[in-house]
């Protein structure tokens, strides 16, 4: 067993421990970064090649800053690579205009003079010949949204972490995790390691690492939907953008690379049990997928056309895993009773966009307790602390 010690301990390799652990070794600290898989993989809330990126945001306007910060580091990292890990090829956003999703991007683009182009219907058929809105649909297009490249940013982001001396330990679960003196005593399957600050960004695990938080965290299974495209052309990437429509939050992607539209639905709900975490997802189901090709016969009708025959169009399909709060909006801050420990979770299915600007966060909150942005808005203690009032402390 090995006993190491270092400034810091990332617990969790995915989206938002990627990005810390770059951060906080490219800021001269010795950091730890530990992984049960080897991501990019698919057992957690990162699966599935491309994320949307849009800073218009419907859920709440706090989110904003957030994501015009990645933005710029998306772009940033980007150039660093010598490639594209964030495509604006523009978002629509199709719904009633007193639906959550048009009056939320009108109230974040209006709170922040963000620019959203308006189409009428015959025009937004004219430029977007893919859509088939419903009659009275409001049309909002935000340019500078688009689509993230999962795997490529990750694999970067880790590379970069290992080239600025973070030790990156894949396979290794953490199975504790503990106070010793001013340090955190962490035990996994390849060892134990110690460390002066800890990071816990574990995502649809973070519950169980820190079981006795009772964090209000929940994990839902999600699917994602690839389709062949009856008619390719309207699809392609330059002409078809990232969409989403008002209602369930039904949302796609371009055909990249010929591998299919990617679809899915965000805000419809299947509860899972928090055990079936640890087990590998089962595959995914007909009827999982019919509810995503109803919509897509209705919106997209030359996509694949109508059920049953839009089923013999899907080349693939995933599971995936949203980590919900309550309220859905994420938690990122101190942990409420360690000093020097740091929580980001309960991501809610919409938080790769940021990863990059959480790592700053985050990065900034271990090194000299302040974060970059403003980030009250997503405190914990804004939920009841049920450990506190049963005066559990651990
Ligand atoms: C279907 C789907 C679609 C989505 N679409 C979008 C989108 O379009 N735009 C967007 O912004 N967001 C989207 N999201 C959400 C986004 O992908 C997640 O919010 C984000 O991946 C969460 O990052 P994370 O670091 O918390 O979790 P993850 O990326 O899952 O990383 C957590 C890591 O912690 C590791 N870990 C956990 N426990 C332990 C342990 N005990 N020991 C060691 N390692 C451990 C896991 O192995 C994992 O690698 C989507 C999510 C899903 C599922």
């Amino acid at each position: 067993m090995t006993r190491e010690c270092y400034d810091a301990a990332v617990l969790g390799l995915g989206a938002m421990g990627a990005f810390t652990c770059l951060e906080l070794a490219r800021r001269g600290l010795s950091v730890v970064g530990l992984d049960q898989f080897t991501p990019p993989h698919d057992r957690g809330s990162h699966s599935g090649d491309t994320r949307v990126f849009r800073v218009a945001y419907a859920e709440h306007p706090e989110y904003v800053p957030l994501a015009q910060r990645a933005g710029q580091l998306w772009d940033r990292l980007g150039e660093e690579a010598g490639t594209v890990f964030l495509h604006r090829t523009g978002m629509i956003n199709l719904g009633p205009e007193d639906s959550p999703l048009i009056a939320g991007i009108q109230d974040s683009a209006a709170k922040f003079g963000l620019e959203i182009e308006e189409f009428p219907e015959e025009e937004a058929r004219l430029r977007f010949p893919a859509f088939h809105p419903e009659r009275g649909s409001k049309i909002l297009f935000e340019p500078g949204a688009g689509w993230v490249d999962v795997n490529g940013c990750l694999r970067f982001a880790l590379e970069q972490a290992a080239r600025a001396s973070a030790e990156l330990r894949m396979q290794a679960r953490v199975e504790s995790c503990r106070r010793e003196g001013g340090d955190f005593l962490i035990r996994t399957t390849s060892g134990t390691v110690i460390a002066r600050r800890l990071i816990v960004a574990a995502g649809a695990w973070s519950g169980l690492l820190l079981a006795r938080l009772n964090l209000p965290l929940k994990v839902l299974r999600k699917v994602l939907v690839w389709v062949k495209p009856l008619h390719p052309t309207p699809f392609e990437p330059g002409v078809f953008p990232v969409f989403a429509s008002a209602g369930e939050f039904f949302y796609g992607f371009p055909n990249i690379h010929g591998e299919g539209v990617k679809l899915a639905i965000h805000w419809s709900r299947e509860p899972m049990q928090p055990t079936d975490i640890d087990v590998p997802q089962p595959e995914v189901d007909t009827k999982e997928i019919q509810p995503v090709l109803e919509k897509a016969a209705q919106l997209l009708p030359s996509l694949a056309g109508p059920l049953p025959g839009a089923l013999d169009r899907v080349i693939r399909a995933k599971p995936c895993l949203y980590t919900m709060t309550p309220d859905e909006h994420f938690i990122i801050g101190r942990h409420p009773y360690w000093e020097n420990a740091y929580i980001a979770a309960g991501f809610s299915g919409h938080g790769f966009k940021f990863a990059p600007a959480i790592g700053e966060i985050l990065a900034g909150l271990a090194l000299d307790g302040k974060a970059c942005l403003p980030i009250g808005f997503f405190s914990l203690p804004r939920f009841e602390e049920p450990a506190a009032r049963r005066g559990v402390h651990p």
